[in-house]
């Protein structure tokens, strides 16, 4: 047996620099504030109030 084998690394899983999202908590990359989907509601709330002053 070579002294190579020993020395084995096992693999582990790299868990990436993270956040959490403001809203459910989901697990995202820290380039975000909120998860795909809390980001999606956001932009339907911010839809819905320019279709909300349109309307006035
Ligand atoms: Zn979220």
């Amino acid at each position: 047996m070579s002294k190579f084998e020993r020395y084995k690394k096992k693999v582990e899983p790299y868990i990436y620099p993270h956040k959490h999202c403001k809203q459910c908590g989901e697990m995202i990359t820290e380039a975000y504030t909120y998860c795909p989907e809390c980001y999606k509601k956001l932009e339907e709330k911010k839809k819905r109030k320019l279709f909300k002053r349109k309307k006035n």
